[in-house]
């Protein structure tokens, strides 16, 4: 049941009530502020944040994807769709690349769970976090989109394995 306030002799002046909302609202004017000026500012992301996928390229600029599937099938949200082909015969290190590489990045969850499969750290979770589009089939990268994320982020966040091995070498000292 609502119980109905009466007003109070203040309260019926309203001023009071407008002074102290305005109070609150210089108080803010001047106090720490939360919100930035996207998209000039940029919000700094916790080194776990896991926002829209790459694909990595070895030293020779080549896909590191050997197309094995393992982040297809770890994936929980079914979201990626591999199909291998043969690799170029002079491609000595492996014998199958993605001739179809997608992700659908509407259906995916961000949950690492391919990052985590991959066992040529070959798929990588980037900071970036502005997914924008005007169709949903533009949410679908395919392999070309993936391999520019990776030219795109490549020098501001380098491949997880050589930051590993960078904090590695923090901890003990180079060798
Ligand atoms: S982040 Fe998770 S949901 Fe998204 S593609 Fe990878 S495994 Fe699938
Ligand atoms: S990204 Fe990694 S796990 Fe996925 S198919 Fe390529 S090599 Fe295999």
């Amino acid at each position: 049941m609502i119980v109905q306030r009466p007003n109070s002799f203040w309260d019926k002046f309203y001023i009071p009530a407008i002074l102290g909302g305005l109070a609150i609202t210089f108080k803010h004017l001047i106090g720490k502020k939360f919100t930035i000026q996207y998209p000039e500012e940029r919000v700094k992301h916790h080194p776990g944040y896991r926002g829209a996928h790459r694909l990595n390229k070895d030293n020779q600029g080549r896909i590191k994807c050997v197309a094995c599937e393992m982040c297809s099938t770890a994936c929980p949200a079914n979201c990626i769709t591999i199909l291998p082909s043969a690799s170029p015969i002079d491609w000595k290190d492996r014998e199958r690349v993605p001739q179809i590489f997608e992700i659908n990045m509407l259906r995916c969850i961000y949950c690492g769970m391919c990052e985590e499969a991959c066992p040529e750290d070959a798929i990588e979770l980037t900071y970036i976090d502005d997914l924008v589009s005007y169709t949903r089939s533009e949410m679908i990268w395919d392999k070309e989109r993936l391999l520019a994320q990776f030219d795109l982020t490549e020098k501001t966040q380098p491949m997880k394995t050589a930051r590993r091995g960078a904090s590695m070498k923090a901890l003990h000292g180079a060798a």
